[in-house]
């Protein structure tokens, strides 16, 4: 059994199963209501890489610019939790961003003489931790001399703003007291599913703290 930290006395976490793509825990003693909050943080709350901005250096592909860009912001990106900063929380508080908020990925297909799939291969990456989960993902077919180059900026975001930042899909299901409850986290892909889980109790646990700073901002009644 593995016990996630202060939790430990009173609530607990027991993986049932775990690989690359999914995790299965049994979380005991959980009021369904704390499970349920950490299902939809997990789900649409933990903060992924994304492509946010597209320049199109050139592109005569047959596709056009805005499907070229939508392609590249629906790459799952390799996420390691707690790497980059969120834009909106990085110190530098520039709109363009630094090296701890953005990434900037670059893609030239080159121009080839034959038919060719341009894939997520041709991607490089000016951070070693961030690049696409895959190398074999299409992004588009070129002709003979077509040629597609851009630069891409990615963050941090969460799918609350855009479905491309959602981490996993969660399900919960309700068993016996004794039994207690079971959440399966499925990565989209970006994140380790045992990261997205941490990451989202640590945004639970962040949201709450929030809160409670606001609330004890009200002033006594007179
Ligand atoms: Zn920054």
């Amino acid at each position: 059994m593995y016990t996630i930290g202060s939790f430990a006395a009173l609530y607990s976490v027991e993986v049932l199963s775990r690989d690359d793509d999914k995790i299965t825990v049994r979380l005991h003693n959980f009021p369904i209501q704390y499970a349920n909050a950490l299902r939809r943080i997990c789900l649409n709350g933990v903060p992924v890489l994304a492509v946010d901005v597209v320049d199109i250096v050139q592109n005569t592909s047959v596709l056009a610019d805005e499907g070229l860009a939508h392609r590249l912001g629906l790459v799952p990106l390799i996420t390691e939790r707690g790497r980059l900063n969120t834009p909106e929380t990085c110190d530098c508080g520039r709109e363009e961003g630094c090296a701890n908020c953005r990434v900037l990925l670059t893609l030239d297909s080159g121009s080839a003489g034959e038919t060719t799939t341009l894939t997520t291969a041709r991607i490089s990456s000016d951070n070693p931790s961030v690049r696409p989960v895959s190398d074999d993902i299409p992004i588009v077919q070129l002709a003979p001399s077509q040629r597609v180059e851009v630069e891409c900026h990615a963050r941090l975001g969460r799918g609350t703003d855009h479905a491309k930042w959602n981490a996993s899909n969660v399900s919960i299901l309700t068993g016996t007291e004794e039994e207690g409850l079971v959440l399966t986290v499925e990565s989209a892909g970006a994140m380790d599913p045992a990261d997205i889980l941490l990451a989202g109790m640590d945004e639970l646990a962040g949201r709450l703290e929030s809160f409670r700073e606001s609330a004890s901002a009200i002033p006594a009644q007179s």
